[in-house]
């Protein structure tokens, strides 16, 4: 015949509309029920204290709980064992009061069930129960149950004797082991320990409320969280029922159908299981198989140490102990560790997905992907975003992949194919130099897919298709971000809207954005290596446009004047600009290899210029520059003598930096730092999605 051990907490039997709620429960068992029970709630610390005022409250408690359960002639019977009861306590030996809670509990819940109906038998534990014995105390249970005819049998937990035959208690919530014993002796078929909370949860759910359920974790992992202050279970309960092979079930007496959790012999389902506390030591309780690994990388402790930081938190120390870790913190900042603790291990961000389509494959585009693969877990981790790339396309074909491995594959138009789907809240990256594709932009932000892009001829256009673009994405809501294309990841772009959008009025812009030329200026000295050879070097290591001509002549500053520009509320248009080439504009005729024969040329030239330059302590600069004049702006691009106060005096490389000027400020807003590089223009792609 089946039967059931169930263990009631404190709080289950401390009322008698709790009361109530355990007999629903236990009038649902079928088969033979054993039913153990703590003391009511308060009940052993109150005789722990002992004193004659503790022991009164008590005594009232239990009056109130008969006079509330019971009626006429039973209600007096009860009331004068209760009565007895409390007279044997007063008169006890001081060692022994604190076991008269259990006694008293179980005498009441024994005589509702008989008054119920039910066949009940009350065992005394303190009979059955050898401490520190577990083979005596099984055959003892045995026989008590196999020669008492019953339904329902009620026993004290925590209560017992030693071996000398003294009596005594199993330790502090020692009601549970009791359960585990009742139920190992008599190979139940199942073990509830009905408490006040669903389960064994992911913390202390006093202390951390995110904290949910856990539905099932091994033994292993049980006993770890006991006996590290999870105060749910009573740690020695654990092993006599893993020897017996039974499942504990811990379950909510106040949601008797709500979330529980079952301990048994499988595996953890998750790497992690909870984290447990006592004083300043924090237990991260891991799951039962990775105890046996004897590695660990130290990424767990990382990932532990990284998580109290942010919350502002100096770990003592941090140790991998047995598939989990072993934390300690000041006492006074446990809390705030615990929630910290368990933001980072068990609670999920929601999870936001970004499909994206990207244009081009230069070196931007493989930096840009290579970086959001490796940047997956910190993004998603720091953001709650998980960026997939759905689309994928070259100079002449495209691939589609909604699984997020997209091929260039297909001959046909990009753009077409991704308009056919439905990809409201996608992201359009265009990493590609072509100067037609911010024709289709407007397409795009129509369809709900925003813009990010690092491609400047987008932007470089006549200012009417600018605005329009523009236009496009503000009616749509849509993102529209191009901070690359000028100073590659130094927020340029950023610091002027900012200045714009603040009303701050921008007076002036120099922009020293020019890589190629800046590193050729940086390293020119007459006499020695021509002018025209530091071009070639440029070239050669990747510096310049494809074209060389396109920095020389100022056309690529041109393009990113115009975007500053633009940015700072100048409706610029291309014809508005002077530029100055670094040698006359004639001299970019031809060939490749003529301009270079040209720029040889120009040398006496150019060395003349530096000379003079420098003659007067100042360095020289290709700057393009924005003013702000009575007669609306001005702008220009061209070479300028800059003194040491000057702050592109000092840029070192291929350093870019803007300089701006603006009505609320005496001095100007100067932004330096590295201008090039596929990785940096990757990131602050990256940045823009993420935006
Ligand atoms: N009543 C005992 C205690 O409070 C045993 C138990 O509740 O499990 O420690
Ligand atoms: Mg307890």
């Amino acid at each position: 015949m089946m039967i059931s051990v169930l263990k009631f907490g404190g709080s289950s039997v401390a009322s008698a509309t709790n009361l109530s709620r355990v007999l629903d429960i236990v009038e649902k068992e079928q088969g033979r029920v054993v039913l153990i029970s703590s003391a009511i709630s308060g009940c052993t610390d109150a005789f722990l204290k002992g004193d004659d005022e503790s022991i009164a409250a008590m005594e009232t408690r239990h009056r109130d709980m008969v006079t509330r359960l019971f009626t006429g002639e039973e209600r007096c019977q009860i009331q004068q064992r209760v009565d007895a009861l409390f007279t044997a306590l007063r008169n006890a030996p001081k060692a022994e009061q604190v076991t008269y809670g259990e006694l008293l509990s179980t005498t009441i819940l024994a005589a509702k069930l008989r008054t119920e109906g039910k066949n009940t038998a009350w065992l005394d534990s303190r009979e059955l129960v050898v401490k520190d014995d577990e083979p005596l105390t099984y055959s003892k249970i045995k026989t008590a149950i196999d020669t008492t005819q019953a339904d329902i049998y009620v026993a004290p937990g925590f209560i017992c004797r030693d071996k000398n035959g003294k009596i005594s208690t199993l330790g502090r919530g020692g009601s549970d082991y009791t359960a585990a014993l009742y139920a190992a002796a008599l190979q139940a078929d199942k073990l509830q320990i009905w408490t006040d909370v669903p389960g064994i949860m992911t913390a202390n759910p006093k202390e951390v409320s995110a904290a949910r359920t856990i539905p099932r974790m091994s033994y292993a992992a049980a006993l770890d969280m006991a006996s590290h202050g999870a105060k749910v279970l009573y740690a020695p309960t654990v092993a006599p029922a893993m020897a017996a092979g039974i499942d504990i079930e811990i379950r909510n007496t106040f949601a008797s159908e709500g979330k529980y959790t079952v301990i048994g012999a499988e595996k953890d389902p998750s790497r992690w299981i909870g984290v447990a506390s006592d004083g300043g030591n924090i237990r991260l309780v891991g799951a039962q198989e990775m105890a046996d690994q004897v590695s660990h990388d130290g990424a767990d402790a990382d990932r532990a140490f990284k998580a109290l930081t942010e919350a502002g938190i100096a770990a003592k120390s941090i140790s991998a102990q047995g598939g989990g870790l072993d934390i300690v913190v000041r006492p006074g900042v446990l809390d705030k560790a615990l929630r910290a603790l368990h933001r980072a291990f068990f609670q999920e961000l929601p999870v936001k997905e970004i499909n994206l389509f990207i244009a081009g494959d230069g070196a931007v585009a493989r930096a840009l992907i290579a970086l959001i693969d490796q940047t997956a877990e910190t993004v998603k981790e720091r953001t709650g975003k998980v960026l997939r790339i759905v689309g994928r396309a070259n100079s002449r074909k495209f691939g589609l992949d909604a699984g997020g491995h997209p091929q260039p594959d297909r001959e046909g138009d990009y753009i077409d194919a991704i308009l056919s789907q439905a990809t409201q809240g996608a992201l359009f990256v265009d990493v590609t130099n072509s100067e037609t594709l911010y024709k289709r932009y407007i397409a795009l932000l129509e369809a709900g897919i925003g813009i990010i892009s690092s491609n400047r001829r987008s932007f470089a256009i006549p200012y009417a298709d600018y605005a329009a673009i523009q236009a496009a994405a503000r009616e749509n809501g849509v993102p529209l971000r191009y901070e690359t294309t000028v100073g590659a990841a130094l927020p340029m772009l950023e610091s002027i809207t900012r200045g714009t959008n603040s009303c701050d009025e921008i007076l002036s812009i120099e922009a020293v954005v020019s890589c190629t030329l800046n590193q050729i200026l940086g390293d020119y000295r007459p006499g020695g290596e021509s002018f025209a050879s530091l071009v070639r070097k440029a070239q050669a290591a990747g510096l310049t446009e494809k074209d060389p001509r396109m920095d020389l002549s100022g056309k690529d500053a041109l393009r990113k004047l115009l975007i500053l520009a633009r940015e700072a509320g100048a409706q610029l248009e291309e014809k508005d600009v002077r530029i100055t080439p670094i040698v006359p504009l004639e001299r970019f005729k031809g060939s490749l290899d003529d301009f270079y024969a040209a720029l040889e040329e120009s040398e006496p030239e150019l060395a003349r210029q530096e000379n003079a330059a420098a003659s007067q302590g100042f360095r020289r600069r290709f700057v393009a520059w924005l003013e702000k004049t009575p007669a609306g702006y001005q702008a220009g691009i061209g070479i300028r003598n800059v003194a040491p106060v000057h702050p592109a005096y000092h840029l070192r490389g291929t350093e870019n930096a803007i300089i701006v000027r603006s009505a609320f400020h005496p001095y100007p807003l100067v932004i330096q730092g590295p201008g090039e590089g596929a990785r940096d223009a990757a990131s602050s792609i990256l940045n823009d999605i993420l935006r």
